[in-house]
């Protein structure tokens, strides 16, 4: 079987060959995206491979993937917003994801930045660059006192939920599906009475229409002033412009963000300063404010479960049979 894989990362390249080699099947590496102008490039293949989180809703791309006799788009990330499902099934293309590739590789990165707000490092870190060695007002919490609310307990509000419960937190949770599995390390309650409990926010809901803009002026007011607010999710899942004003206004103690609703316009590439927008600027030059390049998932565990599961399910669409990662 022949495969493309687009949008290949470095870290990716010596699982992908590891794999060939111990399937049997030739697998070809661009490092281009997915686009109109670089579909092209699966003529030829039984299937295709790709991650992105530009939109990838152009036609051109599903109708020239069908005329190439190709059956399947795999996704080999959790998020599938990007594509259009709809058009897919009118071209009879069946789309996978991968539901969790290691939903701990996210959680970590969520405690780990939620502990450094706890601790104050960016304050502290701005008085040592002036000089400054004292302690005073920037006195810390510890974990184990504090009440953690997820917003969206799956697979990685899930994982979560039992590193902070390890930790000695109490953690309440939204989420219109209640998981069993899960009542060890969680206490279900409504929105508003996590947010105006908890001392950590954390989201972990699927970008939707229903979820757009979940965190805004109203959701952020009704927050403790001393709480902090992790997205580890997607950026659309919060107002931006709300979150700097609630920041400014001290209406929440800090945030810490791996995804902002316009990261399609700077992460994962090397821009020049005036390709940054102005919202990114603001929020990291506060203090109180940890951002990362959508870069939670970036463990040597979830690249090669990525590697493996997508290939796999290439392998199993093409072959006439049906993969449980199926959206369509
Ligand atoms: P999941 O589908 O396993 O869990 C999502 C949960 O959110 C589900 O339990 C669902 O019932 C719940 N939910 C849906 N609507 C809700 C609402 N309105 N209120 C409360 N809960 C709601 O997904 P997951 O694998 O845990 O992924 C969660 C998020 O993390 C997604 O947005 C995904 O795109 C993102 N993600 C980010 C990275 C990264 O590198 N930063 C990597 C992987 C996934």
């Amino acid at each position: 079987m022949k495969i493309i894989m687009y949008s290949v990362l470095a870290e990716e390249k010596p699982y992908i060959e590891a794999w060939a080699q111990k399937n049997g099947h030739e697998v070809t590496q661009v490092t281009d995206d997915l686009t109109p102008e670089t579909v092209e490039l699966a003529q030829g293949y039984d299937g295709i491979d790709m991650q992105q989180t530009i939109p990838t809703k152009d036609p051109v791309i599903y109708q020239k993937l069908a005329s190439y006799g190709i059956k399947q788009i795999t996704a080999r990330m959790v998020g599938f917003e990007m594509l259009d499902l709809k058009l897919a099934t009118q071209y009879g293309l069946t789309v996978t994801n991968i539901p969790a590739y290691s939903p701990r590789a996210i959680a970590e990165l969520g405690l780990t930045q939620a502990m450094r707000l706890i601790r104050q490092l960016g304050y502290f870190d701005q008085r040592m660059d002036n000089g400054d060695f004292t302690w005073n007002g920037m006195i810390s919490r510890e974990i184990h006192d504090l009440t953690v609310g997820v917003i969206g307990a799956g697979h990685i509000g899930g994982a979560t939920a039992q590193i902070y419960t390890a930790l000695g937190a109490h953690v309440i949770a939204t989420d219109p599906v209640k998981n069993v599995e899960l009542a060890p390390y969680l206490e279900y309650v409504d929105l508003d009475t996590l947010l105006t409990t908890a001392d950590i926010v954390t989201i972990h809901t699927p970008l939707t229409d229903e979820t757009d803009s979940l965190i805004n002026a109203q959701t952020l007011k009704k927050m403790k002033s001393t709480a902090y607010f992790i997205n580890m999710a997607r950026g659309g899942l919060v107002d931006t412009q709300a979150l700097i004003a609630a920041l400014q206004q001290h209406e929440i103690a800090g945030a810490a963000l791996d995804t902002l609703a316009d990261e399609n316009l700077f992460f994962e590439h090397k821009v020049t300063p005036e390709q940054i927008p102005a919202d990114y600027k603001t929020l990291k030059a506060m203090p109180n404010v940890l951002v990362t390049p959508h870069s939670a998932f970036f463990t040597n565990t979830a690249i090669k479960n990525i590697v493996e599961i997508g290939l796999n399910d290439v392998v199993t669409i093409v072959s006439g049979n049906k993969s449980p990662n199926a959206l369509n």
